[in-house]
């Protein structure tokens, strides 16, 4: 009896521990499993950028690659399926790398692309100087995304440019820096330091992509030095504090940005350095520093009236259209959610203008969610519709031979981009499709 009793003492506590394994466990798998249904189904299976690709006869089960991500707490970007770690979350997954670092068996390698999907990766020299000499590259259009690397490599190639220039005083500027995300914002700071004549032209606003991240994201970072401030400290900071952050330092150094205003071409000049053509202006300068990131540019309609505030080209909140009269331009998946969205949000009336006559290019769910909407009168579908204008308070819809005025408060543009690999194949600049590869 007495060693029963002794047996079941050391026994339980081992059965205890064992049965909350197998829960973790099943836990772990099962909702590694979702994740990964649920990507394909909606068909969210190419990672953006760099990715981990996971070699299963190396991968020991460990999970320490799961816990390493800095996006998991957000979405799931790692899981585990059958004890092996996958990417279950592949347009999740932002490139950080940390579970590369942490792998004990070297069973992670990060690539660009894959074998579906290639990405165009522009060829930069170590001091970031492009095929092109004079031209040069920094940040996520050079293949390696997050702020901290921009940040880096938006100082380091001002310190390139500064070598190539100095000394070389002619009538034309030292630098155009294109793109005022980190790595345009710290090529600003570090020409204004370096005292180089430059100008910087972004299409948008302070940030870059940062600036569009949904509201209140929470960003995962590691400290970088910022010329002329010293050391930017966040390593997890929210998105709209990390805005303001840089607003501060733009006040505070009294650097320049030409926001609102488009480079649209980039030529060689017959004094050996380039011409850059605006939306605005001419500019005549030694060297360009592109750091445009890789989200392109987003097409313009081209109509009377699109330079207004109110035209955007990106939804960040839906919840600020409340209470007004809405139209999103577009057919894709971006425009059906953009619709969507505002029309959930009380007081609004929303119109979806679409030049052709079905959204056959976006997926089913969002073509099912824009019946839902229509069926409830929450949005108006207007198929083979162009928009004609856009003025103070309505737009012209064409449909056929009928000119519709809609009463209008704002219009969401969203008729996909010009890639920023076409932009660069124009200026001679050499890329590479990397398909899966390093
Ligand atoms: C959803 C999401 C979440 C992310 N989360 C994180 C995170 O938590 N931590 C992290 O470190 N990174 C994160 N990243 C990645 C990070 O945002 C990017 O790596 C970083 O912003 C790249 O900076 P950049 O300056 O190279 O380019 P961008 O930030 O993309 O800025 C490029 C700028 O160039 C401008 N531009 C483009 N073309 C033109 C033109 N022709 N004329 C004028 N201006 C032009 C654009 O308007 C834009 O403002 C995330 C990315 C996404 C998409
Ligand atoms: S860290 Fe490496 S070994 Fe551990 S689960 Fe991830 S891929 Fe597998």
């Amino acid at each position: 009896m007495f060693i029963f009793v002794e047996i079941l003492l050391y026994a339980l506590p081992i059965l205890a521990i064992l049965a909350w394994y197998i829960k973790r466990h099943l836990h772990r798998e099962k909702t590694g499993l979702n994740a990964l249904r649920t990507a394909t189904e909606e068909g969210l299976i190419e990672p953006p950028t760099l990715h981990p690709e996971i070699d299963h006869r190396l991968c020991i089960g460990c999970t320490n690659c799961v816990a390493a991500c800095p996006e998991q707490d957000a979405h799931q970007v790692l899981g585990m399926i059958r004890k092996k770690a996958h990417l279950v979350g592949p347009t999740n997954c932002i490139g950080h790398g940390a579970c590369k670092l942490v792998c004990p068996v070297g069973a992670i390698t990060l690539v660009f692309g894959t074998a579906r999907r290639g990405v165009d990766i522009p060829l930069v020299n170590p001091d970031f100087q492009t095929n092109v000499p004079g031209i040069f590259i920094a940040g996520e259009l050079g293949g390696m995304g997050l702020i901290r690397n921009a940040v880096e490599q938006g100082r380091q190639a001002i310190q390139s440019i500064e070598k190539l220039v100095r000394n070389k005083h002619q009538n034309q500027l030292d630098v155009v820096i294109v793109g005022a995300g980190p790595a345009g914002l710290t090529g600003t700071l570090g020409a204004t330091e370096s005292k180089l004549r430059h100008v910087t032209i972004e299409q948008e606003e302070l940030g870059g992509t940062v600036a569009h991240f949904p509201r209140r994201k929470l960003v995962m970072t590691q400290p970088a030095n910022l010329p002329i401030i010293g050391k930017m400290n966040f390593k997890e900071v929210q998105k709209e504090a990390l805005i303001d952050y840089w607003r501060e330092v733009e006040q505070k150094t009294g650097i320049k940005i030409n926001y609102g205003e488009r480079v649209d071409s980039i030529a060689p000049a017959a004094n050996g350095g380039f011409t850059v053509t605006t939306s605005r202006n001419t500019y005549d300068t030694r060297t360009v520093l592109l750091s445009i990131g890789r989200t392109g540019t987003p097409r313009k309609l081209g109509v009377p009236g699109e330079e207004m505030d109110k035209v955007v080209y990106r939804v960040i909140d839906p919840a600020q259209y409340r209470n007004l009269n809405v139209l999103v331009v577009g057919g894709g998946d971006s425009a059906l959610e953009a619709a969507t969205s505002i029309a959930a949000e009380d007081g609004t009336t929303v119109a979806l203008s679409y030049r052709s006559a079905a959204f056959s290019r976006a997926k089913p769910k969002n073509r099912q969610l824009v019946e839902e909407m229509e069926a409830k009168g929450r949005l108006k579908v207007l198929l083979s519709s162009n928009v004609k204008s856009i003025s103070d308070g309505a737009v012209e819809v064409s449909i056929g031979d009928e000119l519709l005025s809609i009463a209008n408060d704002a219009v969401v543009v969203s008729a996909g981009g010009i890639l920023p690999s076409a932009f660069l194949k124009t200026m001679g600049i050499h890329v590479e499709t990397k398909w899966g590869t390093e």
